[in-house]
Order: structure tokens, then C-alpha cells, then sequence
């Protein structure tokens, strides 16, 4: 099997290494798209490094290339080829190519991770059109003749409809397809509406088998990526890069600015150190690689963040940077029933808790009822409090944590006992929790430890 898919870490967000033909890549991966011979293309030196890059099969043909893709780009690592279906029928143009031609061409031109041509779903087609769109993708899936040299991807649609994502879902064949990708984001991220994509994506994550890979295409904004890994993508792609340098927009952790309004270059990557905003402004080859190189360190800052068991805590950070972010965050607390089940039972590191909004964490466990005993303990305590549990032996003891209210038995377990928070917080959370225990039951002891 020249195919290998394996899961390194699971979490809220997970970390697997793709290997095709002896070459791997670790996700969350971003994949830049690269053109042959064009503008666009990067030149992977300068300290610039990628392990997988995603071109157009279909420019690819039209172009008439033939040979191998990775000696075409000078590119030893993965390449992914798109089918290009979207971008062209965004731009109204017909595709020449009918779905068998790129299918075979692909193979012929050695590619590692492939898509078939679909039909792509836009904002403004109707219900009736986008469901005869994904069938239409569906049943031209079914009749490929795909190998299984390469990992085979299922694009999937239906962004803000998602009866239709999950039948492209259910009809879909993951034996044959290795891996799924979901297309339409485009115009989203043109308007910075990212809830419905992370909505999708969370969606999409939910009914796909765990061992398939999702790619989103068309994701390429540092203050979006971490959000659509916590929503269950591993993948993604864009030419963002390269169409902010062309209008000549500077990439940062935080946002997108024009050059125009920098007075100094907030980043020290081998492209901006030394150098001022009308220098970049001047050479957009470097603005480019500078843009490459921040959305490649997001990648690499969420996967160290997974390793860390820290993705949550990072999230809570980039949620701040951008009302669009902020809403991607509070997505994925909307969908945390559907998050839970991935996120891990146990981690090393304690949670941190930095305002009201870190308790709707979807990787916490749910708060344990009140027990319904006739005499009541509640001690609020700041040391680990089973040391002390023989002061009460006979009564049924509930500590006041800033979590909630939990037995005494799970007290010195994740995530009760490892919690870190602003002392205020911490006064003011403990003082909610008894107001409500009050509410609950009349007859309390209340201890201070
Ligand atoms: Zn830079």
C-alpha cells in the first residue's frame, strides 16, 4: 500500500501523518497553492520550507504539462493537485475538461493527493441547484476510475446547508476516497463570515469516518486556521499570500494590513528584518513569502499547541483578534456536543481560566449533579483537599471550585484539580457557586479551608 493515514495525537484538534509514495507531511498542514512557471509560484529558499504544496491540475492541462508534477514545480515534497473547478466557474468560465480527463491526467502526472472534478456550490445558487450539484459530484465520484497510488479526495459542498453536506457524506465512498474536502469558503472569507464555515467544518467532522483527513479549501487566514482545526479540519490551502501581496496587504498573527499604513514591519521573519513597508511594497516577491511565512508559522504554532495540550487556551487568545474570530469561537462553543467526544479525557498541564467565557469549554467534563443526601458539606477550599477529607468522615462532602461543584471523590481529578485563574475570578465564581447551591438546597455546612 503506497497510502498510509496515521493518527499521532488526538484532541480537539489532532495531529496525523499523510505519507503517499515515501513522502509525509504532518497535519494541520497548510498547503500553498503554487503555479507552474508563474508569479505566483514560491521558491522554496530564503529559509522558506514546506512539506506539501497544492496546484491546479486542471491550469496544469490546459497548459499541456506533462512529466512528473514534482519535477515540474522543482518540489520534492507532497503535491496536491485541485481539480480548479471552483475558481474557474467562479470567474464564469466553462471547464474544457470533462471529470475522466483529470482523473487520468492526474495519475499521469504523478500526483500524490488528488481531487476529481466536481460542481462547485456557490452562496447564491438555490436549494434545487445545489442539491443537483452535489448528486452531480456524488455519482461522477462513483464512476471514477481512481487508483489507489494516491490518496483520492471527495469534495465535498454545503456551507449554511447542511442537509445537503451530510448526504454528500453519507453517499460517499471512504474506501475508495481517503480523504474529503470541503469547497465554497471563498466568498465567506472575502466577507470575514467564518461562522458558517467553521459551522460546516464541525459538521462535516462529525459524519466523516475519524480516519479520514478533512481539507478545507480556500482557507487562508491566520486569524481563521486555529478555529477550523478546533472545528475537525486537517488540512487547508490558499493563494492568500500571494493575492494580499498583489494588492499590496501584509499578513500578520492578528489581521490583514496595507503597507501603505505601516510605519514599521511588526515581524522579524528572513524577509522583513531589516527592511521598512515601502520595501516590501517595492518587491512583492518578498511581501509574499513574508505572507507565506506567517500563515506556515500558524500552522506550526496549533500543532505545537495540540502537542501541548494548549489548543483550547490558544483559541481563547486568537478569538481576540478579530470580531470574525470571536464568532468562529463562539461556533465552536455552540457545537461543543459534537466537539466533546473528540476532545482528550486527560492532559498533563492544568486548564487556565481567564474569564467567564473559558468555562464553556468543550473538552471539560459536565459538571456532576448535586447529591441528594440528608446532611451536606460544602467546603471551599485552595489546597488539594483530599488531605483533609477525614475532618468529615460520615458526611457527604461537595468542594466549591471555580468549575462548579464537585464531589470529593473527583475533586484531585481533570480538570477540578488542576485549574489556574485570576484570583478575582476565582472569588467571584465561588461566591455564584454557592449562591446557587443555595438555590438548589436549603440545609448547608459551609467550610472555609
Ligand atoms: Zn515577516
Amino acid at each position: 500500500m503506497s497510502v498510509s493515514i496515521e493518527i499521532r495525537k488526538e484532541d480537539i484538534g489532532r495531529i496525523l501523518r499523510i505519507t503517499v509514495n515515501g513522502r509525509s507531511l504532518d497535519t494541520p498542514h497548510f498547503f500553498p497553492v503554487v503555479r507552474l512557471g508563474t508569479r505566483v509560484s514560491l521558491k522554496f529558499d530564503g529559509g522558506i520550507w514546506s512539506s506539501g504544496v497544492i496546484t491546479s491540475a486542471y491550469l496544469l492541462w490546459k497548459r499541456g504539462f506533462s512529466g512528473d508534477v514534482h519535477e515540474g514545480l522543482g518540489f520534492e515534497g507532497v503535491v496536491m493537485t485541485d481539480s480548479g473547478a471552483y475558481q474557474t466557474l467562479a470567474y464564469k468560465t466553462p471547464i474544457k475538461a470533462s471529470p475522466e480527463e483529470i482523473v487520468e491526467y492526474e495519475k499521469r502526472i504523478n500526483s500524490d493527493i488528488a481531487v476529481i472534478l466536481d460542481e462547485p456550490i456557490f452562496p447564491d445558487d438555490t436549494y434545487n441547484e445545489a442539491r443537483r450539484k452535489a448528486k452531480e459530484t456524488v455519482k461522477r465520484a462513483k464512476e471514477a476510475n481512481v487508483d489507489d497510488k494516491r490518496v483520492r479526495v471527495m469534495p465535498l459542498h454545503g456551507i449554511e446547508r447542511p442537509d445537503i453536506l451530510k448526504r454528500m457524506i453519507e453517499n460517499s465512498d471512504f474506501e475508495r476516497y481517503k480523504m474529503a474536502a470541503l469547497g465554497g469558503v471563498v466568498p465567506y472569507m472575502e466577507r470575514y463570515e467564518y461562522a458558517p464555515v467553521v459551522e460546516a467544518t464541525v459538521i462535516a467532522r462529525d459524519s466523516l469516518p475519524s480516519d479520514v483527513p478533512l481539507h478545507v479549501f480556500g482557507a487562508g487566514h491566520p486569524t481563521l486556521i486555529p478555529f477550523l482545526i478546533a472545528a475537525g479540519a486537517d488540512t487547508f490551502d490558499s493563494a492568500s499570500y500571494a493575492l494580499y501581496a498583489k494588492d499590496g496587504r501584509y499578513l500578520t498573527p492578528r489581521g490583514t494590513y496595507y503597507l501603505d499604513d505601516l510605519t514599521e514591519l511588526p515581524c522579524m521573519c528572513p524577509f522583513c528584518i531589516g527592511r521598512d513597508p515601502q520595501e516590501l511594497k517595492r518587491d512583492r516577491k518578498l511581501l509574499e513569502l513574508h505572507n507565506y511565512y506567517v500563515l506556515l508559522q500558524e500552522t506550526v504554532r496549533v500543532r505545537e499547541a495540540i502537542r501541548l495540550g494548549r489548543l483550547r487556551e490558544y483559541l481563547e487568545h486568537k478569538a481576540r483578534t478579530h470580531p470574525a474570530a470571536m464568532e468562529a469561537f463562539k461556533t465552536l462553543i455552540r457545537y461543543k456536543d459534537l466537539i466533546k467526544p473528540r476532545a482528550a479525557r486527560f492532559r498533563q498541564r492544568g486548564m487556565f481560566i481567564f474569564d467567564k467565557l473559558s468555562l464553556l469549554r468543550p473538552d471539560a467534563p459536565e459538571r456532576p449533579e448535586l447529591p441528594k443526601a440528608d446532611k451536606v458539606i460544602l467546603v471551599i477550599s485552595r489546597d488539594p483537599p483530599l488531605r483533609r477529607l477525614k475532618d468529615f468522615e460520615g458526611n457527604t462532602v461537595i468542594y466549591v471550585t471555580p468549575r462548579g461543584l464537585v464531589p470529593a471523590e473527583l475533586s484531585e481529578t481533570y480538570p477540578f484539580s488542576q485549574t489556574e485563574l485570576p484570583e478575582s475570578l476565582r472569588e467571584e465564581l465561588i461566591e455564584e457557586r454557592i449562591k446557587k447551591a443555595k438555590e438548589i438546597r436549603k440545609e448547608f455546612e459551609i467550610v472555609e479551608r
